[in-house]
């Protein structure tokens, strides 16, 4: 690379095609369910395109599909309607997908990114999944491909960014943020992964890359891609404008086809599904019930508790999580209990990769946990250790700690005795650190801890060997 380059690099742009499953019972167009065990089991003529099915558009999908528009600061279109997006493929029986293409729900919103950079939405539109095709064995090695139509015909929602991502790191920012967003509204499968093509140019044509799952692989594939980018244009060569696909096992993009548009899907209006249109005030009336989003939440919290904001914005960002601090931090130290969440708790989640809506988390056992903590009746080694068994095996926490004889009371005079007792029994690492070897200050300390039995604080411990050990010289 010239070293013009490095001082004026080509401006990077990204944008994002996001589709993400709406957690509705019955199907996009069809009274089937969207959850089934069996292999084609929940499917009609509708959701299998059999010719004369007509289809009718769920409420709820609508709403949802309304809501997240709402929450991404849209413009919603009081009239809308849907299309049929025509490709041939087995996953399609109809050979069109009906979606939204020349007037979708909701265009014209924004996402603000931490730093206050807002990223525009172009649009927000519903379509309906396709099949799903199921290679046993892996893609490369099947003989056959089965389809699966249970999927077929759940809702899905599209956002699409306009190309205001600068970078793969904010990409995920990006991802991330509406995946907190989708828990405050409740309107999202959380179980399913957001899936995600992206546009990236840098100085050049653009690129798409399809086939991204979850917010972590938007990072890696962008930055292989961004990366291949400027080794290409770095040769002089030119890069145009086609297709790529995201390999989640190499981390690599590889070339899928050339140039294509959305003209060439051929879009006509749906003639089996209406032009539709919203009132006014139903559409206030949605925007009026939206929940107190995460990015609010954090700034009140904030204030109201006098923690530290970024504390905040780590706790609060999932919704479950958020409900059960708020809960928490009115009845404890609300400091503590911040220290506690933004550090013990989400280590435990994201360690073991637990989703809090999953763990019946209940502001009473922190709140119990915290005071104990608070009023120095147990370690915090012991409420850590306490706070792994109430997310693992929902134990009571004070009964826990009872049980296992964890309540520190082991101060002064006890303490005292011990510490005389062990230097009593161990004169040789008495002499030692009396000779200048620290070593054994902390053999002495590790001993006293082990027959404390967990009923002192190491800290107390330290002072107490110190203390004794220097009145001994
Ligand atoms: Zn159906
Ligand atoms: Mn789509």
């Amino acid at each position: 690379m010239k070293s013009t380059d490095k001082n004026n690099p080509a401006k990077v742009m990204i944008g994002l095609e996001i589709h993400l499953h709406l957690n509705t019972e019955s199907k996009m167009f069809c009274a089937c369910p969207t959850k089934a065990s069996e292999p084609n089991s929940a499917c009609c003529p509708t959701c299998l395109g059999l010719p004369g099915a007509k289809p009718v558009l769920n409420r709820k999908a609508l709403e949802y599909g309304l809501k997240l528009a709402l929450a991404l600061n849209c413009r919603i279109n009081q009239e809308f309607f849907f299309s049929r997006k025509t490709y041939f493929y087995p996953d399609m029986s109809k050979n069109y997908q009906i979606t939204q293409y020349e007037k979708p729900i909701a265009e014209k919103g924004f996402l603000e990114l931490k730093n206050g950079k807002r990223i525009g939405i172009t649009r927000v539109h519903l379509e309906e999944d396709p099949a799903a095709l199921v290679h046993k064995g892996g893609i490369q090695k099947a003989a056959f491909t089965l389809v699966d139509y249970n999927r077929a015909g759940i809702p899905l929602a599209e956002v699409v960014t306009d190309p205001d991502l600068s970078s793969p790191s904010e990409a995920r920012e990006f991802m991330q943020q509406l995946l907190n967003i989708l828990s405050y509204l409740g309107v999202y499968e959380s179980d399913a992964v957001l899936k995600a093509d992206a546009n990236i140019s840098s100085g050049s044509d653009r690129v798409e890359i399809k086939n991204i799952t979850g917010f972590k692989s938007i990072e890696r594939a962008l930055c292989f891609e961004l990366e291949r980018q400027q080794t290409v244009l770095g040769k002089g060569e030119k890069i145009v404008q086609h297709t790529r696909l995201f390999d989640e096992e190499t981390g690599k993009t590889v070339f899928l086809r050339g140039k294509e548009s959305e003209e060439d899907y051929g879009y006509i209006a749906d003639p089996d599904l209406p032009t539709f249109s919203l009132e006014r005030e139903d559409i206030e009336e949605l925007k009026a019930g939206l929940p107190e989003l995460h990015f609010l939440k954090a700034k009140r919290l904030a204030k109201e508790l006098s923690i530290p904001l970024e504390q905040a914005e780590v706790i609060v960002a999932d919704y479950t999580l958020g409900r059960v601090f708020e809960e928490t931090a009115k009845k404890a130290d609300a400091k503590l209990a911040a220290d506690f969440f933004s550090r013990e708790l989400l280590a435990i989640i994201n360690h073991d990769n637990l989703n809090p809506k999953d763990l019946n988390l209940k502001a009473s056992d922190w709140i119990e946990l915290l005071s104990l903590l608070k009023e120095d009746k147990i370690t915090a080694k012991t409420a850590k250790e306490t706070a792994i068994a109430v997310i693992h095996e929902k134990v009571n926490p004070a009964k826990y700690i009872k049980e296992r004889g964890w309540i520190k009371d082991l101060r002064e005079g006890a303490l005292k005795e011990l510490v005389e007792k062990v230097l009593g029994e161990e004169k040789e690492a008495v002499k030692d650190f009396k000779q200048g070897n620290q070593k054994s200050l902390h053999y002495l300390v590790g001993k006293v801890m082990r027959l404390a039995q967990g009923k002192a604080d190491p800290n107390d411990a330290r002072k107490e060997v110190e203390r004794a050990l220097n009145k001994k010289k």
